[in-house]
């Protein structure tokens, strides 16, 4: 496969068809475990002088297309996929981070990452410490010599405001620190790598699975940074790892390419964590892997024609999309979104949050879910569901507002979308 282009890349990469009965279509390899060709055989394996199949809780042939897959797509050099978006966020801070160590993070974050941050990570002894991520420099100010990661959201809701990647990136790398984005709003139309982060993580679960049936996470290796050049600020790949023969992974996986990060996270975390995804799940994101380039396109122009249907509504003080922004937040939004703003829109509604109730009991055809990047519209009112637990200054902050609505735009035709959201509005305000 010599393509780059990512239409191509969804398709093919990582598989041609299987050995063993020249099937095409991904099989399901539904197996824990391998027959090793020999004590030899099985001996390089467990030492890494090869890499291979050995129990599917580290790794599996449906999976391994999944992964290839998706750091294809990526421009990185390898990938792992895991049980959850959240298993994702939290492996690729604790390869890096531990007990005594600090990351920096960008505040806009999804709540669950929040969550695990500020208080299962910390009770782990790894500190978070937070910052707006309008100024890049915030990152600089918060790190010491204790700081082993940055990590930001590439378009995080409800705020929509792009992340400053390659600001924040380049920061990081006068340090010896690596940059982690969250890219799960916007696969395909931004490539973190590109612009210098690191690694990049994913929620399969939305828009790569697509089809709202399965969980799933993954974390990317960019091969792009330099972990033995900073050795005393990455001690986790550059030390001994008594879990591994004493192993120091700079060093360990060089014969294999640049992937000690990724590498690591799969033979020491994922074996001892045990947050593997099903050969199955692995199945069902890759179908909607394949269609990604086509939704994602769908998925943003139905968004910005909503965006602006919602500018021209009477009931509607503020419309939250990344076209809507002025200022610095535009410039970046034109920097690293240039393709498509994703299928993400807020709304305030006059109303508040009696207009935010109404409007969600009368959608005939949006779905009211948790979820985002579903094929299908979903809609959902934060204040009285994913933010309720915070105080209305806490909310505000985040960036919600009583009346704010988050839409995630599906790819049904714009005419039965704006319809279904036309008549909500009409039921909200009267
Ligand atoms: C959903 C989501 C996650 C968590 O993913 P799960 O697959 O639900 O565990 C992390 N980050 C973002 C931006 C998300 O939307």
């Amino acid at each position: 496969m010599t393509s780059k282009h990512p239409e191509t890349l969804a398709l093919h990469a990582g598989w041609r068809r299987d050995e063993a009965t020249t099937a095409v279509a991904v099989p399901i390899y539904q197996t824990t475990s391998y027959q090793f060709d020999s004590p030899d055989h099985a001996a390089d394996l467990f030492g890494l002088r090869a890499l291979g199949n050995i129990y599917t809780r580290i790794m599996n042939p449906t999976t391994d297309v999944l992964e290839k897959r998706l750091a294809a797509l990526e421009g990185g050099v390898a990938a792992l996929a895991v049980a959850s978006g959240q298993s994702a966020s939290a492996l690729s801070v604790q390869n890096l981070a531990r007990a005594g160590d600090n990351i920096v993070s960008s505040t806009d974050l999804y709540g669950g990452t929040w969550n695990l941050f500020a208080n299962t990570l910390k009770d782990q002894g790894i500190e978070t410490r937070f910052v707006d991520p309008a100024d890049p420099e915030a990152f600089a100010r918060a790190t010491d010599e204790r700081t082993r990661a940055y990590y930001a959201e590439t378009l995080p809701n409800p705020k929509l405001r792009v992340f400053p990647i390659a600001e924040v990136a380049a920061i990081g790398r006068r340090f010896g620190i690596p940059l982690i984005m969250d890219n799960t709003a916007a696969p395909l139309l931004v490539r973190p790598f590109d612009h210098g982060a690191a690694v990049v993580m994913y929620s399969l679960t939305k828009y790569l699975g697509g089809h709202g049936t399965s969980i799933g996470g993954a974390v990317i290796d960019g091969g792009n940074f330099d972990w033995e050049a900073h050795a005393a600020r990455q001690p986790a790949l550059n030390t001994p790892d008594p879990s591994y023969h004493g192993a120091v992974w700079s060093q360990a996986v060089k014969p294999l390419g640049p992937i000690a990060y990724i590498l690591k996270m799969r033979v020491t975390l994922l074996r001892d964590l045990g947050a593997a995804i099903s050969p199955f799940n692995a199945f069902l994101i890759l179908q909607g892997v394949e269609t990604i380039a086509l939704r994602m396109r769908a998925h943003s122009d139905n968004a910005l024609a909503v965006a602006r249907y919602l500018g021209e509504r009477k009931d509607v003080a503020r419309v939250i999309h990344p076209s809507t922004l002025t200022g610095q937040a535009a410039d970046w939004t034109a920097k690293y979104l240039p393709h498509g703003m994703g299928g993400l829109v807020g709304m305030e509604l006059k109303g508040g949050a009696a207009a935010g109730r109404k409007f969600i009991e009368a959608l005939k055809m949006f779905y009211h879910v948790a979820n985002i990047g579903d094929a299908r519209s979903l809609a959902i009112h934060p204040g009285t569901t994913t933010h309720s637990q915070l105080n209305e200054a806490e909310q505000e902050a985040t960036g919600v507002s009583p009346g704010y609505v988050r839409l995630s735009i599906g790819i049904e035709h714009i005419d039965d979308i704006l319809a279904d959201l036309g008549q909500a509005l009409d039921a909200a305000s009267a």
